[in-house]
C-alpha cells in the first residue's frame, strides 16, 4: 500500500496577518529545552530547527514542548540525519492560541485542505515567519521551521519555503515528519505511485531509465547497482506515474522507511551547502610563532589530516573530536596543513566533496 501521500506543496501566503494573530504573537517566548533534546550550541556553523506551534493554549504548551522534542528525536534518528546530528540545534518558539486546535483565530493560520488536498496541512507563512523573527534569542544562520499543529488528523507538508508542517497528534506523526524533512532539507520528491508525474527536477526522480541515466551521467547514475540500505539495489524503478525512482521502497515512498542512497547524498550535500566541516581552528590559519599548538575541531563526522611540508603526520586526538599538533621544533618557514574532510561513502560526487566537504587550513611557522 502506498503510505506516502503528501506531494510537495506550493504554499500560498494567506495575506496580511490578522490583528488577532498579531495580538497572540505578543506572547511569543523562547524556550531552550534542557537535557538531551537540547543540542544547544553557542556560536555559528549550525543549522537550527525552529519549532513553532499552532492551536496550543497556554495550558497546552507543555504538550507542544513534548511533541517538539519527540519530532526532534525522530528527525535525528533517521539516517543520514543521525550521523549529522552535530550540525543541528533546536529552538522552540511558544505561540499561545486563544483556543485549542486549529480554527478561526489560530495565530499561525494553519489549516488542512490546502491545494485541494485534504491531508495537506499548510500555514500562514507570514505569520510563522513573524513568530520566529519576534522570538527573543533568535539565532542567525541557516534554519528550517517546523510548524506543529495541535490536531489529531493525519497530515503535514514539506518542501518549498523552508516551513515544514506536521499534525503533531495525528497518526504516524513522527514518520510523517521524517518524510517531510526529506522534502524540506533534501529537496526530494515523492516516490510513490500516486504522486503527480511529469516533474522530475528532484534528485530522486527521473524520466530516464537506468541505461539512459548512466549514458547521460545524470541523477543517481553513480549509485546504479549499489546495495542500498532500503534493502535492494539502486536502479531505476518505474512508478505508476511514469517517473523512475532509485529503489523499490524508501521513506519518500512509504512512511516508516529509510532514505535510499541517492536521497542520503542529496541531504548531506544540502547540509554542507550551509555549514563548514571546520567548526573551530586555533590559532587562525596564517603565520604562527614556533612552538604554537595548532588545534582543529571538525564538525560532525569529518576527519582531520595533518601534514608538515606536505608529509603526513599524526595529530593528537582530544575530547570532542578536536585534533592538535604542536609546531615545536619546526624550522621557520615550515608549512603545516590540516585537511578537514568528510569521507563518508554516502557521497559519491567527488567534485562536491572537494568543494564543500573539504577544507585545507594552512599555517606557516615564523
Ligand atoms: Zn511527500
Amino acid at each position: 500500500m502506498d503510505a506516502g501521500w503528501i506531494r510537495r506543496g506550493f504554499r500560498r501566503a494567506l495575506g496580511a496577518v490578522t490583528a488577532a494573530a498579531v495580538a497572540a504573537l505578543a506572547t511569543v517566548a523562547l524556550v531552550l529545552p534542557a537535557g538531551p533534546v537540547g543540542g544547544v550550541e553557542r556560536g555559528g556553523n549550525r543549522i537550527t530547527l525552529v519549532f513553532v506551534g499552532d492551536g496550543y493554549t497556554a495550558a497546552q504548551l507543555p504538550l507542544f514542548h513534548r511533541q517538539a522534542a519527540a519530532v526532534w528525536r525522530a528527525l535525528l534518528s533517521i539516517q543520514p540525519l543521525a550521523r549529522y546530528r552535530a550540525f543541528f540545534r533546536m529552538r522552540v518558539v511558544d505561540v499561545v492560541s486563544p483556543h485549542p486546535g486549529l480554527g478561526p483565530g489560530s495565530p499561525l493560520g494553519m489549516r488542512f485542505g490546502c491545494d485541494g488536498l485534504g491531508r495537506l496541512l499548510c500555514a500562514d507563512d507570514a505569520a510563522v515567519r513573524q513568530a520566529v523573527a519576534r522570538a527573543p534569542g533568535a539565532v542567525p544562520g541557516p534554519r528550517y521551521v517546523i510548524a506543529l499543529a495541535d490536531s489529531r488528523r493525519y497530515g503535514g507538508e514539506g518542501g518549498g519555503a523552508g516551513i515544514t508542517t506536521l499534525s503533531a497528534g495525528g497518526p504516524d506523526a513522527l514518520q510523517v515528519a521524517q518524510h517531510e524533512i526529506g522534502h524540506s532539507i533534501g529537496g526530494l520528491g515523492d516516490e510513490y505511485d500516486t504522486a503527480p508525474g511529469g516533474d522530475d527536477h528532484y534528485p530522486d526522480l527521473s524520466r530516464l531509465d537506468a541505461r539512459r541515466m548512466r549514458a547521460a551521467r545524470v541523477k543517481w547514475w553513480r549509485w546504479l547497482g549499489a546495495a542500498d540500505p532500503t534493502g535492494g539495489t539502486v536502479g531505476a524503478y518505474r512508478s505508476a506515474n511514469g517517473l523512475y525512482r532509485p529503489t523499490r521502497d524508501s521513506v519518500m515512498r512509504s512512511l516508516g522507511g529509510t532514505f535510499n542512497l541517492p536521497s542520503r547524498e542529496a541531504i548531506i550535500e544540502a547540509l554542507y551547502r550551509q555549514v563548514s566541516p571546520v567548526d573551530r581552528a586555533a590559532p587562525a590559519p596564517g603565520t604562527v610563532p614556533a612552538g604554537a599548538a595548532l588545534s582543529v575541531r571538525p564538525l560532525g563526522p569529518a576527519g582531520v589530516h595533518w601534514a608538515v611540508d606536505g608529509r603526513p603526520v599524526a595529530g593528537r586526538a582530544r575530547r570532542g573530536g578536536t585534533s592538535t599538533l604542536s609546531t615545536r621544533g619546526l624550522a621557520p618557514g615550515t608549512v603545516v596543513t590540516a585537511t578537514v574532510r568528510d569521507d563518508t561513502p554516502w557521497v559519491r560526487d567527488e567534485t562536491f566533496r572537494r568543494a564543500e566537504m573539504t577544507r585545507v587550513l594552512r599555517w606557516t611557522v615564523a
